[in-house]
């Protein structure tokens, strides 16, 4: 027997509507490309993305088509949101630091039917344009005086394109099952791959994200969205902003410390999402500017995930400003959350040190996620905090599978989705990622986690950031080597780095060297490029 609920699709369109509705003066800003900052509001994103959609059919576009964006976060990215997938098209954010030949391989798997673009990658469109087989018309996001001078196929203007449509505008209903948005993995190795969502997913991942125990955001947040849009859907920031109606500050390009530091303290930001690299350049702009305030600031939390976060990081978040770090483990194919870390009850009035290493791990499971590790044989292990194994999650927004793929099974006989990650669980439930399968060092027949010796690196007061490799061995098969960038002004060097360790890891855990760089290859999504480094130190001479 069904129960007589009424049965409404979950669908995008409702998140905008509401917002507009019951926040309808609550303040979207952003910084632009060009510098000038924005000021418009949840009524204004919702008439914006009402003529999107307009615009979308009158341009040809139908339900399920691919729309391509090439976007930094804005406004007007923000009401593309909405407006492609609130049609019923599908939204597909590229990833703009992607290298061209990848951008020309996902456009054409994903068949994008129109291009969205910044007028800071006119440049890398024209260079594309002629190898982007399915693009039937490139619009600069931008106003008629504004218009990049380039030369491809169908060029048109944004401001022109929504300013012909009303804002008066139903939305359709369907399938809540429906794609809404399609998001390319950055493919460290192989071609990327296109992760799906669906209204559904991603609704039901919205309202979790909002809860107290995740990131807690209600409609008294100023939230300032340092994670681009072109990564997992902003952490599925946009919607839950709306859901709730919070105040969204977007950075546009301007991700560096001076900017963020500006934004935050400009327009009282209360919580703030990044993954660790863009904080690590917030510090080096206050390393460098003491003088600058930043407990005053009123940053309340702040979200760090898609790497794991020293220790030097979360207590620097704690003492300078006053901020409580809330970490989360997830991927593209998770939507992204999986498990968010928040102490529970039984840690209130444990000391700082005793409650370090909780804080320190990735998180618990959320509803809607369910965790297991598993061995080689696919048998599950303990949630001992000691086993280790390949984390295996399944639920209604994890991945099923991957867009137009020809690849066998994903999921295994349980229907869980296999991370590639490799973690313990604590009988409280807690997440530690102990490395990436494809990273972890293999050193006589043991285990070492690169993450784990990086961490501990890091918690050395002169390192701004450190990578951990494995190298051929001729007995051990392969040992550690520790790339290490120094502080600003610092000259510490390699003993000072190798007591630090000695004190806090394993001996057979300590890298067989160290090297010192100036910086680190990152990826497109602000991960150390380890396979960059693997090729760079191929054959290095351990002594
Ligand atoms: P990419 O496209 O670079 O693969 P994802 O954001 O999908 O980008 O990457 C997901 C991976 O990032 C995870 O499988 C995990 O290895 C790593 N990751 C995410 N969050 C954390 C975290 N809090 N700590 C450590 N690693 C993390």
């Amino acid at each position: 027997m069904h129960g007589l609920m009424q049965d409404r699709p979950l669908l995008i369109s409702s998140l905008i509507e509401h917002a507009a509705t019951f926040h309808p003066d609550t303040e979207i800003v952003s910084r632009l490309p060009e510098g000038t900052v924005h000021r418009t509001h949840w009524r204004g994103v919702r008439d914006l993305s009402r003529q999107i959609a307009q615009a979308l059919q009158a341009l040809g576009i139908r339900q399920g088509d691919r729309v391509g964006t090439l976007a930094w976060n804005s406004y007007r990215h923000l009401a593309l949101y909405y407006g492609v997938s609130g049609s019923g098209a599908v939204l597909h954010t590229v990833n703009p630091r992607l290298f061209p030949e990848q951008i020309d391989y996902i456009v054409n798997h994903a068949e994008d039917q129109v291009l969205f673009f910044d007028t800071t990658f006119a440049p890398l469109v024209q260079q594309i344009a002629p190898r982007l087989k399915t693009v039937k018309a490139f619009i600069a996001m931008t106003d008629r005086a504004h218009m990049p001078d380039i030369d491809v196929p169908n060029l048109l203007c944004f401001e022109e394109l929504v300013a012909a449509q009303s804002t008066e505008y139903t939305w359709p209903e369907f399938d809540e099952k429906n794609a809404s948005s399609l998001c390319y993995t950055s493919g460290t190795t192989g071609n990327p791959k296109g992760v799906l969502y669906s209204h559904r997913s991603t609704l039901l991942h919205t309202l979790m994200e909002l809860a107290p125990d995740t990131f807690g955001i209600s409609s008294a947040e100023t939230l300032l969205l340092i994670v681009p849009m072109f990564h997992a859907n902003a952490w599925g920031a946009p919607y839950a902003a709306a859901m709730v109606g919070a105040k969204l500050v977007l950075p546009g390009p301007h991700l560096d410390g001076e900017s963020v530091y500006n934004l935050m303290r400009d327009e009282k930001v209360t919580f703030s999402q990044g993954v660790p690299t863009v904080w690590m350049m917030l510090f080096q702009y206050l390393d460098a500017h003491p003088e600058l305030p930043t407990r005053s600031l009123g940053v309340k939390r702040v979200g760090i995930g898609g790497a794991a976060v020293a220790r030097g990081m979360l207590e620097r978040f704690e003492n300078d400003f006053g901020a409580e770090v809330v970490q989360g483990w997830g991927m593209t194919e998770t939507s992204p959350i999986g498990v968010i870390s928040k102490l529970l009850p039984k840690h209130q009035g444990l000391d700082k040190e005793a409650l370090m290493p909780v804080k320190l791990k990735q998180g618990r499971g959320v509803w809607g996620v369910d965790l297991k590790i598993v061995d080689a044989d696919g048998k599950t292990l303990p949630w001992d905090g000691v086993a280790f194994g390949h984390l295996h999650v399944r639920g209604p927004w994890i991945a099923s599978g991957y867009f137009r793929s020809e690849g066998g099974a994903v999921l295994d006989e349980e229907g869980y989705f296999p991370t590639g990650d490799v973690a313990t669980i604590d009988p409280d439930g807690y997440l530690q990622l102990v490395d990436r399968a494809k990273d972890v060092i293999k050193s006589g027949g043991e285990w070492i986690s690169s993450i784990d010796l990086e961490n501990t690196t890091n918690s050395h007061p002169e390192v701004a950031e450190s990578a951990v490799i494995g190298v051929a061995h001729p007995k051990w098969q392969e040992r550690p080597l520790l790339i290490v960038v120094r502080r600003s002004g610092s000259t510490v060097d390699r003993d000072a780095i190798m007591k630090h360790l000695e004190a806090r890891i394993a001996k057979w855990w300590l890298p067989d060297d160290v090297v010192f760089v100036d910086s680190l290859p990152h990826t497109a999504t602000g991960k150390l490029l380890k396979t960059k480094l693997r090729e760079q130190y191929r054959g290095h001479a351990l002594p």
